[in-house]
């Protein structure tokens, strides 16, 4: 067929978000069942979705072709809409806190898949489906299933297309996209040679070896001292602050000693932290630490002028923390667990 017809699908998909080629009424019926068809198939099944903090958390269980699970979530906040993509489903990085991680990888997602993911929060957004009207997605993260530096191919040529503008792409801009490694180092290193300004966030969640090791078991190839020089260095190619995700975990990362060992490693360097309340994972020891520990934690930071936030706790009710929905969804369609919980899914309000 003629190349213009490209344009025009891809027009209809990023630009107008329409999907189904049967709205695609510019186009000749033959090339809209034919092309629309082959080049636009089904590739997420809704499986379950479930709404949190008054319908501004919106998280959905996709099934992919072969059976495979993943997750997104949508979160509106004011003045901006985020959406969370997974980039594989499942993950073989092994964190023993994380649910992704307890379960193994199935397989890398393709770019379509993962460029779906936030097509399908775009349309439902577009068509209302979170209170506050209709709106547009501002925001990409990389932090729902999967380890995206393990799926490069597909993760870089997917924040391609999402920050491209129309028709090649959705047009979101590259600053607002987020990636998150459990640090893979030369993986980082190929990024910052991209020449794309996506931000980097790093997940640190120790200062040390000792604790990393046992954290972060990828820490055993690449220590906390490689990590964090990849980081610098992406830092210097891109000028954009490093994001350094660390989740504390009561007693095991907590302490204010490791507090001040992070800060000295992040003084002075383009660093943010983002400390993450744990969500605990069903079967788990762990828990998140106390309000003191958090605080004390934040004042050594802050004590070096290391700047910090602590990541807001949306959707904890219905499973937020990456993994946790697609683990639970797969033992239980609706179980009577879920049933009880405060929010519940869309389908039953
Ligand atoms: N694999 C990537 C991105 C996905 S995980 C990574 O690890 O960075 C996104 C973030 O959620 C990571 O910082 C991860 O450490 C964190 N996370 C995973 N399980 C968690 C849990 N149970 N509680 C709090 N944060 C968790
Ligand atoms: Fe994988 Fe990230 Fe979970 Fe670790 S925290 S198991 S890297 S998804």
């Amino acid at each position: 067929m003629k190349p213009f017809r490209a344009d025009q699908l891809s027009r209809h998909y990023f630009g107008r978000l329409v999907s189904d080629p049967g709205q695609m009424t510019d186009l000749p019926a033959p090339a809209r069942m034919g092309l629309g068809g082959a080049l636009l198939p089904r590739l997420l099944t809704p499986q379950r979705e479930l709404t949190c903090d008054r319908g501004m958390t919106r998280k959905t269980l996709w099934r992919l072709s072969g059976g495979a699970y993943a997750e997104s979530v949508l979160m509106r906040y004011p003045g901006r809409v985020t959406v969370c993509v997974s980039s594989q489903a499942g993950c073989g990085m092994g964190c023993p806190f994380c649910a992704t991680g307890q379960a193994g990888l199935t397989r890398n997602l393709s770019a379509a898949e993962i460029v779906e993911q936030v097509m399908a929060g775009a349309r439902a957004l577009a068509a209302g489906a979170l209170p506050g009207g209709p709106g547009r997605i501002s925001n990409v993260v990389f932090m729902g299933m999967g380890e995206p530096l393990a799926n490069y191919k597909s993760v870089s040529s997917a924040v391609r297309r999402l920050t491209e503008p129309p028709p090649a792409g959705l047009g979101i801009s590259q600053r607002s996209v987020t990636v998150s490694t459990v640090g893979l180092v030369p993986a980082i290193g190929k990024l910052a040679a991209e020449g794309l300004a996506v931000r980097l966030a790093v997940s640190l969640h120790a200062p040390d070896d000792e604790a990393r090791d046992r954290l972060v078991p990828v820490n055993r190839r690449w220590k906390v001292a490689e990590v964090l020089e990849a980081a610098w260095g992406y830092a210097e190619a891109t000028g954009r602050r490093v994001s350094v995700e660390y989740a504390l975990i009561r007693d095991v990362n907590d302490q204010a000693w490791r507090a001040a060992l992070l800060a000295g490693l992040l003084a002075g360097r383009p660093a943010h932290v983002n400390l993450i309340p744990l969500n605990p994972t069903p079967g788990s020891a762990w828990t998140a630490s106390s309000p003191g520990a958090q605080r004390e934690f934040v004042r050594r930071l802050e004590a070096r002028r290391v700047p910090v936030t602590i990541r807001d706790t949306r959707g904890r009710q219905i499973d937020g923390a990456c993994g946790q929905l697609a683990a639970r969804g797969l033992r239980a369609e609706s179980s009577a667990g879920s049933a009880a919980r405060a929010c519940g899914p869309v389908s039953g309000r």
